[in-house]
C-alpha cells in the first residue's frame, strides 16, 4: 500500500532522503539549501507516486494446478465471491444478542408468528420477558411446535435455559429438545448435576451418540446451542448419505460431525425413512417450563 499524499508532505523521518535530516528551526545557509533539496526530493517522491498507476495484488491465478472436479484452479480468481454477511451480536446472561443479517429469525423476544402447532394452529406457548416458555399441562394449543419454515442444510442458533429452582430427576428434569425435520433429536436437558442415560443428557443425539463433554450451566441460566446441520440424502428409497451435525454448547465442541443413525426414539434404535429436502425444526414439550430466547437459522448452500 503506498501512504496518502498528505503523509508524503508530511515531515516524517520515513520520507526523508538519504542524509537529508529535516530540520524546521536551523537558518544557516547551508541548511537552508538542504532544506530546498528535502522540498524538492519530496515535491519529486508525490509527483512520481501520483502519476504512477494504482497499486493492485494479484486477484488470483489460473496457471496453477486444477482442484478436483476439473473445474477451478488453485487461488482461481473468477470464482464467486462469497455473500458479505453483517455479523449479529452475542448475547449475555441478562440481554439477548442479534442475529447475523442474512439469518431467518425464528424467535425475537416478541411472538410466535413463525411457529405452529402440529394442526397448523398458532402456537399456545408463553411469551413473557423476552422469552417463549413451555405452557403447563393440556394449554390450548400447547405441546409440541413447528416452524412454519422448512429448512434443509442449516446454521442453527438457540439459546435456552432449565426451570429454576429444578424439579425431578434424569429425563424428568428441564427436558425439551430440538427436532431437525421435526425428527432428528438434539437433546436439551438440564443437565446440570442430574445423571441420565449419556445418550440422553444435553446435547446428545438422542438415543444414538453422547456429547463430548457435559458443558452444561446451572438451571435458570441461558445456555446456547450453535449447530451445523447437514441434511440426509436420499435416492431410489434408501439412504445415499446420512445427516451430519455439528454442536457447540455454550461455546465447547460437544458434537463434531456425527453421522446421524435415524429419526430419533426413546428405547428403540433409530433408522431412516425417505423424506424430502427440507423440512420443519421442531421443539418439544415435555412438560417442563423450558424458557428460549433469540433463535435463528442461516439456510446454507454448497459455495461453487
Ligand atoms: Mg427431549
Amino acid at each position: 500500500m503506498f501512504p496518502a499524499p498528505s503523509s508524503l508532505l508530511a515531515p516524517s523521518r520515513a520520507f526523508r532522503g538519504p542524509g537529508l535530516p529535516i530540520n524546521t528551526t536551523d537558518s544557516r545557509p547551508s541548511m537552508k539549501i538542504k532544506h530546498h533539496s528535502t522540498l524538492c526530493f519530496l515535491a519529486t517522491a508525490f509527483l512520481s507516486v501520483a502519476s504512477a498507476p494504482a497499486y493492485a495484488a494479484a486477484l488470483g491465478y489460473t496457471d496453477t494446478p486444477m482442484l478436483p472436479g476439473g473445474k477451478w484452479h488453485v487461488h482461481d480468481p473468477n470464482r464467486s465471491q462469497p455473500t458479505v454477511v453483517k455479523p449479529g451480536t452475542p448475547s449475555t446472561q441478562k440481554k439477548s444478542g442479534k442475529a447475523p443479517s442474512d439469518a431467518v429469525v425464528l424467535f425475537d423476544g416478541t411472538n410466535l408468528s413463525k411457529w405452529r402447532t402440529g394442526k397448523g394452529n398458532a402456537s399456545g406457548w408463553t411469551v413473557e420477558d423476552g422469552t417463549m416458555v413451555v405452557p403447563p399441562k393440556n394449554t390450548e394449543n400447547g405441546g409440541d411446535i413447528w416452524t412454519r419454515d422448512e429448512f434443509g442444510d442449516c446454521q442453527v442458533h438457540i439459546e435456552w435455559a432449565a426451570p429454576t429452582p429444578p424439579k425431578g430427576d434424569s429425563q424428568e428434569r428441564g427436558n425439551s429438545g430440538l427436532f431437525f425435520f421435526g425428527i432428528y433429536e438434539l437433546q436439551i436437558l438440564d443437565s446440570y448435576e442430574n445423571k441420565t442415560y449419556p445418550d440422553g443428557q444435553a446435547a446428545s443425539i438422542y438415543g444414538q451418540q453422547p456429547p463430548l463433554a457435559n458443558a452444561s450451566r446451572k438451571p435458570g441460566d441461558w445456555q446456547v446451542y450453535d449447530i451445523a446441520f447437514t441434511a440426509p440424502r436420499f435416492k431410489d428409497g434408501k439412504v445415499e448419505q446420512p445427516a451430519y451435525i455439528t454442536v457447540f454448547h455454550n461455546g465447547i465442541l460437544v458434537q463434531n460431525h456425527v453421522a446421524i443413525l435415524g429419526t430419533s426414539g426413546h428405547k428403540t434404535l433409530a433408522s431412516y425413512k425417505p423424506h424430502g429436502a427440507q423440512g420443519p425444526l421442531k421443539l418439544q414439550d415435555h412438560n417442563d417450563p423450558v424458557r428460549f430466547r433469540n433463535i435463528w437459522v442461516r439456510p446454507l448452500k454448497t459455495i461453487e
